[in-house]
């Protein structure tokens, strides 16, 4: 049996699939602008996290930048920095402005047309924070926020209030403060670890809280909410932190793929080492306009994901954050994906499309319509071929 510890580099995956599922996941490898970069630096996670493009200088080696690209970076770059690891950055295509990976991570026009209706804090987080860093806002379950900080600074981030604001680092005192708030709440039987991104964090400090959540009685579930496996995959090639992953079990990992070009073979070697160490893994994808508000693209991502033993968790409709209208869809188009889904491809693919509702209302799964009627005990459904079927209730 293949152990995490035999899977040390991509070509070590062979010992576990065959060909034609590894042709799937095209090795990303290290760019060519970063040619005098020695391999050891390169799939070093703090070599990559150090090195994040955060100019436009270190952007133009690795992509054709538009004009329009400029001048968005030159007008946004105050108010939400930018920050692309090298792994990602390898990941654009290099003269189309619209790929999908670009997208995300290069600053757009659209990010300076802030609506009326745009929020600071979408999700009114801050309002249901008894202690700094954590929500508490359904019964049995908190969000812990122990980092500010992430590899990459997504464009679509909804925490960009606090993501990236030196300002606002969530230091040992609030990682404390948090932890003495789960202790003392009984009712916590689910934690999620967040950010920012937690596993920027140094290896001793993951250990730290998770070791201390561990010894929590009521609390069973421990979940990681983090990007590295799509923004910094040799996060993951990390012994040291697989180890730690691995001591505190059970632990889930969410993680957020929003299109297929991220699904690298580096990426499939990060989640075959967590899932033989034991961790579960979902992921959650935002719906995105123009990278990926189509049905055919959130089921290659599903597939894939399956593959990578990866559960699709969530859909989220993009939320009301600050400048990233340019992304948002209607709800509707959520509606129309999860449609062209169910009964066309394998149950376990199908994520649950949520509106995270602004004001602090929490997830709410918004599906498409498959009751047509009712007659007395007599209940019509529809299938996912639009064919009505009667069902007798007693
Ligand atoms: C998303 C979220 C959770 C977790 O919700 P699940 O539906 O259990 O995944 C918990 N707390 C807050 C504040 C959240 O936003």
């Amino acid at each position: 049996m293949t152990s995490w510890k035999d899977l040390q580099k991509v070509a070590d995956l062979e010992k576990v699939y065959p060909k034609h599922i590894l042709d799937k996941f095209p090795i990303s490898g290290k760019h060519q602008a970063y040619a005098d970069v020695s391999d050891e630096n390169w799939y070093d996670w703090k070599w990559q996290l150090k090195n994040r493009i955060t100019n436009l200088e270190g952007l133009s080696k690795v992509i054709d930048l538009t004009e329009e690209e400029k001048s968005a970076f030159e007008k946004s770059n105050e108010k939400f920095k930018m920050a692309i690891t090298p792994y990602y950055g390898a990941l654009m295509d290099k003269t189309d402005p619209n790929c999908p990976v670009r997208l995300q991570s290069v600053p757009n026009m659209g990010e300076l047309n802030v609506l009326e209706t745009d929020l600071e804090d979408p999700l009114a987080e801050d309002k249901d924070m008894p202690v700094p860093g954590l929500t508490h806002r359904y019964p049995d379950r908190v969000l812990f926020y122990v980092s500010n900080d992430c590899p990459m600074l997504c464009r679509h981030c909804t925490r960009k209030r606090k993501v990236a604001d030196e300002n606002s680092t969530a230091g040992r005192k609030q990682i404390d403060g948090g932890l003495e708030y789960i202790r003392s709440n009984k009712q916590i039987r689910d934690v999620i670890v967040s950010g920012g991104d937690p596993l920027c964090l140094n290896n001793d400090l993951i250990d730290y809280i998770l070791g201390e959540l561990r010894k929590i009685e009521h609390v069973e579930i421990v979940r990681i909410g983090s990007r590295n496996q799509v923004t910094m995959a040799y996060r993951l090639f990390d012994d040291e932190l697989i180890k730690i992953l691995e001591k505190h079990q059970p632990i889930h990992i969410n993680t957020h793929f929003n299109h297929p070009k991220e699904m690298t073979r580096e990426a499939l070697l990060a989640s075959t080492r967590l899932a033989l160490a034991g961790v579960t893994m979902g992921n959650q994808s935002v719906l995105l306009k123009g990278i990926n508000d189509d049905a055919l693209i959130m089921k290659e991502i599903s597939h894939k994901l399956l593959l990578m033993r990866i559960r699709p968790y969530y859909i989220y409709q993009c939320d009301l954050s600050e400048g990233i209208s340019h992304f948002r869809t209607s709800i509707d188009k959520g509606v129309e994906i999860i449609e062209k889904m169910r009964g066309w491809t394998s149950g376990l693919a199908i994520p649950q499309f949520v509106v995270d509702a602004p004001g602090g209302g929490g997830k709410i799964p918004v599906n498409p319509q498959y009751f047509v009627k009712r007659d007395g005990k007599k209940v019509v459904l529809r299938n996912y071929k639009k064919e009505e079927f009667t069902y007798y209730e007693p």
